[in-house]
């Protein structure tokens, strides 16, 4: 009995103050008491549901909004300050991108032409495990985009002591090793003259290194004489958007510019920048001009800044050469550099045409022997924009 008056007492207590009839008293309080049992049933009903959302795919959502409620179960995931697979790959793509290994700096280098064969022979076998098919290919990272790079080298050798053969020995013998320590993948591509009588032509052997490179998946080209090398391994071979003359400074020239817009011996291009400026001209046939010209298309036409590396690191040794009586200077290198920009449109990379006589893969470099169709040149008065 004293158990019930007690539940009536509490169920009063719950209940607004009302006045009426008994009756309507009963059936009041019949009623207050199902809305409090469906009350409570609704608010259990809720609990339920955060619990089940909270194993469900919205615990991101619940996280923010369960604290707010008091409700913080220990199943609910704490959000890490930094989601931790972002950390995992960054870390990840560092280790894997090729960086250069044991660099050395300031190199000892001389040209002592009676030991040019043993030198060669030596570096040979220090080096060839680590090319194949001609390249260079690090085989425990990830070579960079802008670090496939194709050392390009016009050549013909013409004389009879095969001089320009040696300094490309002693080219190889210092480069391999120093690219091999700036870890990329690269590949030397000896562009060489077919020997039919016409004159020598750099600037047209440099274009075909560059259609030919370009199809084997290269993206940066370096246009490079056989008889320059690096006095430094720090000198870093890679290619940025801006085309750079490499070769300014020079032991010939003292390490100083002979004049300001040189832009012979070294010259390194992405393939967009160099198509950009329509490669070089294909007509400086014999010495000169050719390089003047590159400069004319990229500075003065494309509107590129001219951009050298380091004075103090970007330093070459030249081996010291006459030049050949078969390469004779042109006698029209000043008109057609004057008329730089009458031909720049039509004779370059658009107009290229060659004959791939030959072609094979040596341990340390890819040998390419092309006929440059001196007959089908383009005749100098339209060059000049008279045509
Ligand atoms: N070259 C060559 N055979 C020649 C003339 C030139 O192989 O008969 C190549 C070689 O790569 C050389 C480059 O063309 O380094 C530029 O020629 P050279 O060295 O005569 O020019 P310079 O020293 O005046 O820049
Ligand atoms: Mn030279």
């Amino acid at each position: 009995m004293k158990e019930n008056e007690d539940k009536e007492a509490m169920i009063q207590a719950l209940l607004p103050k009302t006045s009426g009839r008994k009756t309507e008293d009963d059936e009041f309080l019949s009623c207050s008491y199902k809305n409090l049992i469906f009350g409570t049933l609704l608010l259990l009903g809720g609990l339920l549901y955060l619990q089940v959302a909270n194993t469900s795919s919205c615990q991101y959502t619940l996280s923010i909004v369960a604290p707010a409620y008091g409700y913080q179960s220990d199943t609910v995931p704490q959000i890490p300050a930094e989601p931790s697979w972002i950390k995992e790959e960054t870390e990840e793509t560092e280790e894997k991108i090729c960086t250069p290994k044991d660099l050395v700096g300031a190199l000892a280098i001389n040209f002592d032409m009676s030991k040019v064969e043993e030198r060669y022979k030596e570096m040979a076998v220090e080096n060839q495990e680590y090319f194949e098919n001609g390249e260079h290919l690090p085989k425990d990272c990830e070579v960079a985009p802008k670090k496939n790079i194709a050392i390009i080298i016009p050549f013909r050798d013409m004389t009879a002591d095969l001089f320009r053969t040696k300094q490309f020995h002693y080219f190889l013998y210092y480069i391999v090793p120093i690219l091999h320590r700036q870890n990329n993948h690269f590949a030397v591509y000896l562009v060489n003259q077919a020997n039919d009588g016409s004159p020598f032509n750099r600037a047209k052997l440099l274009n075909i290194g560059f259609d030919v490179a370009k199809d084997d998946g290269f993206d940066c080209f370096f246009f490079h004489d056989v008889d320059l090398v690096p006095e430094n391994d720090k000198n870093i071979y890679e290619c940025l958007d801006t085309p750079r003359h490499y070769s300014g400074y020079i032991d010939k020239f003292n390490y100083k510019l002979p004049y300001n817009t040189i832009f012979g011996g070294i010259t390194a291009f992405t393939a967009e920048a160099f198509e950009k400026i329509n490669g070089y001209s294909n007509e400086y046939w014999g010495w000169g001009g050719e390089d003047d010209d590159l400069e004319r298309r990229t500075i003065g036409g494309a509107k590129y800044k001219l951009v050298r590396p380091s004075p103090q690191i970007t330093r070459y040794k030249m081996i010291k050469h006459d030049h050949e009586t078969s390469n004779k200077p042109n006698p029209n290198r000043v008109k057609l550099l004057k008329a730089w920009n009458k031909h720049n449109q039509f004779d370059g990379l658009n107009s290229l045409n060659y004959e791939l006589i030959e072609r094979n893969n040596e341990v340390f470099y890819k040998n390419i022997t092309v006929d440059l169709k001196y007959e089908e040149r383009i005749p100098l008065q339209e060059l000049l924009g008279n045509g």
